[in-house]
């Protein structure tokens, strides 16, 4: 078993899908399994599809490949707005994209009348985040716009917020963009079928009972792997938040002074680090550092701190447990540690199956 490694428990997330996909439901909500976190790993996508989603999601199309290479055959959206230079890969592969640039959707028609294929369209409205979307304002002229392309259809209307500026997702601009699907089909007829929501910050007002309007669907990724919102990273009740485990090997154990010594400039990272005097310290360095997660997005079995990071090592203050050369180290991890540590190429994905991995998990 290598390490660093991430241990990823299927049936939690399964069970995570699986109960805000029926949560969800009551108030008619579908649920769009993300797999962007994940890089479109093909495991957890079935797993996902096995949970009752209804379509996958993700934001590159890299990974859409990789599912599609896989098998993979449901409904598949390409979440972020097709580049011009993979247009060509997004018709092949996506059946859906989110768009807000009608250039884009013109590339998007000709590549697939050129393939004899026919390419799904759901608009993004900008709702105040001031990531994507299109102003309200110029909605229905997009729209009448996007109709007018050949082997394009146009499957809904959709937002996102909580991500750029941290904008809360709520009644006001829920409202806001359920009036925008009413006064599409007031204008071209029923033709709105998707109304997208949101992203994991929109769980709270979405089980809230609220009125959930027009909106009946939801791209959830961060809700299904750690199981909490994303506006307060609150745990969702019901919902398992340790699906994912980091582990990592110790190379290190000494009892070193916890100040350092010699002149104090910046580190490695331009930051210049206070200390605070707390005698001979139990230090241990575990095989991990930047370049695979965010430091700040991880957390130690309780009774250990983390002390610091650099590139390639993650200083540990150990006083309170026994910890030798070459333990394995679990880590709670959050979802900006884990995108990191999916992306860097020394961290393996694994099952859980090292009794070494249990005993340190009850220290
Ligand atoms: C990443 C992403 C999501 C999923 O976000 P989570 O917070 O992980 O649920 C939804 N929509 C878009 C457009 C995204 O880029």
């Amino acid at each position: 078993m290598t390490l660093p490694r991430l241990e990823i428990d299927l049936g939690k997330i399964e069970h995570n899908a699986h109960t805000l996909v029926t949560r969800l439901a009551r108030s008619g909500i579908s649920v769009m399994g993300v797999t962007k976190a994940v890089l479109g790993d093909p495991e957890i996508a079935a797993v996902l599809l096995r949970s009752g989603v209804s379509g996958l999601g993700d934001s590159r199309i890299e990974n859409i490949e990789t599912m599609r290479r896989a098998g993979i055959r449901s409904e598949i959206t390409l979440i972020r707005t097709p580049m011009l230079s993979q247009i060509d890969r997004v018709v092949r592969h996506a059946d859906m994209s989110f768009n807000t640039e009608l250039d884009v959707i013109a590339a998007l028609s000709s590549a697939a009348q050129k393939s004899n294929k026919t390419h799904g369209v759901v608009l993004m409205v900008e709702l105040g985040d001031l990531r994507e979307g299109i102003m309200p304002g110029d909605m229905l002229k997009t729209v009448e716009a996007t109709l007018a392309f050949p082997n394009i259809v146009f499957k809904g209307i959709g937002a996102n917020l909580a991500c750029l500026s941290g904008i809360s997702p709520g009644k006001a601009n829920m409202v806001a963009l359920s009036d925008l699907a009413d006064s599409i089909d007031a204008k071209f007829g029923p033709i709105t079928d998707i109304v997208s929501g949101g992203n994991s910050a929109n769980i709270e007002w979405a089980l809230s009972g609220a009125d959930t309007g027009r909106i009946n669907n939801l791209r959830l990724g961060e809700a299904i792997l750690f199981g909490c919102e994303a506006l307060h990273r609150l745990p969702i009740d019901g919902l398992h938040q340790d699906a994912i485990t980091l582990v990592a090997e110790v190379i290190e154990t000494k009892i070193k002074p916890s100040l350092p010594w010699g002149n104090v400039a910046q580190n490695a990272f331009g930051e210049i680090n206070h200390f605070s005097d707390r005698g001979p310290t139990s230090r241990a360095i575990v095989a991990i550092g930047r370049q695979d997660i965010d430091p700040t997005g991880i957390s130690p079995p309780p009774g250990f701190e983390i002390l610091g990071a650099s590139s390639d090592h993650l200083v540990l203050d150990v006083s309170s447990g026994h910890v030798c050369v070459g333990d394995e180290i679990p880590f709670q991890i959050n979802y900006s540690a884990f995108l990191r540590a999916m992306t860097s190429p020394f961290v393996e994905i694994g099952p859980s199956s090292n009794p070494r991995v249990l005993a340190a998990t009850t220290l």
